[in-house]
């Protein structure tokens, strides 16, 4: 009842609403407007929409580019069902992904985790490292849950608090030994990487539970031990793969946008927002289009947000976290392997090559070098999409490596670094080089950065600036905004920015 008088009012008071860029958090936000009655346009400077979430596509092969994998379906159930009749699952054929994922470890060690099952991981775990092992990951992750506990409601559900310093202290339990963390009853202020040598001392653990920080662009020298919700995330709600690679939710998403009355202008770059009496009103594009509109929602970067609007940056100190910026942001390079022969039964989706020098790769990735090993990501979907028949099967490599300059990798850089990428991902695929039809590589541009999702403690380095801003009438929306990056945390951006104009700036989240 309470969703319906809430679109019932705003009908009455329809608004124009510009919104800028078509990724996944920007067009989240805008079908949840259209449906509750404003005129929303969307301007894309590309041809496309979906942001991240692309392909390419090359002689009946196809690799998704950005994001692999969705964790968290229920962000995009949500929005499906509150934006129309249909569900998620008559747009998407959603499966899970089991095993979730396969780890390959220096030492020759492999272990394959199943899909959202904590005792099925703790299990294997013993089988493939030792008596032990599983329940040293499961008392960890089972401290994760409490972090996420504590955490999930601010942040992935919540516009981010006013006092948003109080997320700044780490929800990760300390381990109440002496010695360990103190005696202290407090919060850790532990990172990650010294929660993964104390508390799971084996170097394959370790391995595996700061792969997961890195995947999401984060150091584990320097994040929170907060971010074990990551694998906790993943190990709770599961691995999901959308048919068609995660472009097709992009497309699902585009299509439910369009259905409900969102118009897309693409090549619309926008260059500039419109205040006008302290307001935003309005967006004027590259070729000079001035349109008004009473509210405007920018899915860019805080440095391209900070350059359309008059006076920078547009937050207050209670919008957005001060404090120095958590270390470079790394990017992804992705390799398209093409290959001939079929795509072996019982084939894992996902492997994830370990590195066999963690130390260097890490100073590499974070220190504006090139991994000579790097951890590679193998993704193997048994996809028809994928591939032009099952007479061939579509291999993407993904590594996560240092962002690259504004001019972006030079070709013999690239090319050394998919060579090392296929060399390593040879411990997933057996006679990778012999099936080899082509490869293409596909680096990482000096814009593809990987936003993590926000994260509690860290003195609130890793949460991200607030969607509301100090321009009345500009939102942020996206990964680069709260409560963060990755397709799951970016719907729910759009579900905060749709939240507060429908309900005004003091909504503070949904009940
Ligand atoms: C290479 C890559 C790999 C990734 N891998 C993962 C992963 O494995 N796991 C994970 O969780 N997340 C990953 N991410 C992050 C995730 O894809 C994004 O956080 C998520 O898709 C949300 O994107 P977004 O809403 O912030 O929009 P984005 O995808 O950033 O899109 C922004 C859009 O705005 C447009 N735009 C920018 N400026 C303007 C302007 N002035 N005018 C008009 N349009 C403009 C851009 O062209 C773009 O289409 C990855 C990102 C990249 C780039």
């Amino acid at each position: 009842m309470r969703a319906l008088s809430v679109v019932a009012d705003t009908v009455a008071d329809m608004a124009r609403i510009a919104v800028i860029g078509a990724g996944a958090g920007a067009m989240a936000a805008a079908a949840r407007l259209a449906v509750a009655g404003h005129r929303v346009v969307v301007r894309e400077r590309e041809a496309t929409y979906g942001g991240a979430l692309g392909r390419f596509e090359r002689e009946g092969f196809g690799f998704d580019t950005g994001p692999a994998l969705l964790h968290l379906p229920a962000v995009y159930r949500d929005l499906f069902l509150k934006t129309g009749r249909e569900p998620l699952e008559s747009a998407l054929t959603l499966t899970q992904v089991d095993p979730a994922s396969r780890h390959v470890f220096p030492d020759g060690a492999a272990v394959s985790l199943p899909n959202a099952s904590r005792g099925g991981v703790l299990a294997a775990l013993d089988g493939a490292l030792g008596a032990g092992a599983g329940e040293r990951w499961s008392d960890v992750l089972g401290r994760a849950r409490d972090a996420w506990d504590a955490t999930r409601r601010p942040l992935l559900e919540e516009p981010l608090w006013a006092d948003w310093q109080v997320l700044g202290r780490d929800p990760y339990p300390a381990v109440r030994r002496r010695g360990l963390f103190g005696r202290g009853r407090g919060p850790t202020t532990a990172t990650l990487a010294e929660v993964a040598r104390r508390e799971l001392a084996d170097p394959r653990l370790i391995a595996l539970l700061e792969s997961h920080a890195t995947a999401y662009g984060f150091d584990p020298r320097a994040v929170p031990a907060s971010a074990a919700v990551l694998p906790y995330m993943e190990q709770t709600f599961g691995t999901w793969y959308p048919a068609g690679g995660m472009r097709a939710l992009a497309d699902a998403v585009y299509a439910r946008c369009v259905e409900r009355g969102v118009e897309f202008r693409f090549g619309a770059p926008v260059e500039r927002i419109v205040v006008a009496d302290g307001r935003a009103a309005g967006v004027v594009t590259a070729d000079g289009e001035v349109t008004e509109a009473e509210h405007v929602v920018a899915g860019v970067t805080p440095q391209a947000l900070a350059g359309l609007v008059p006076g920078g940056a547009p937050w207050e100190a209670s919008d957005a976290p001060a404090g120095p910026p958590p270390g470079p942001v790394p990017a992804r390079m992705t390799v398209a392997l093409a290959l001939r022969g079929a795509r072996p039964d019982g084939t894992a989706h996902r492997t994830v090559v370990h590195t066999d020098d963690r130390a260097a790769e890490l100073a590499a990735v974070f220190g504006g070098g090139a991994p000579a090993a790097p951890t590679v990501t193998v993704l193997r979907p048994d996809d028809p999409a994928t591939r032009p028949d099952d007479a061939h099967e579509a291999v993407t490599l993904t590594a996560t490596v240092a962002a690259p300059g504004p001019g972006g990798l030079a070709a013999d850089a690239v090319e050394a670094l998919a060579e090392r990428m296929t060399e390593r991902a040879g411990a997933a695929v057996p006679e990778l080089r012999e099936r080899l039809l082509w490869r293409e590589a596909l680096p990482p541009s000096g814009e593809a950065l990987l936003p993590g999702p926000a994260l509690a403690g860290g003195g609130g380095r890793f949460l991200r600036p607030a969607n509301r801003t100090r321009i009345p009438g500009l939102y942020a929306v996206g990964g680069w905004s709260h409560p963060g990056g990755g397709p799951a945390h970016a719907g729910m951006s759009g579900a905060i920015v749709a939240g507060l104009i429908v309900n005004g700036d003091d909504w503070h989240g949904s009940t």
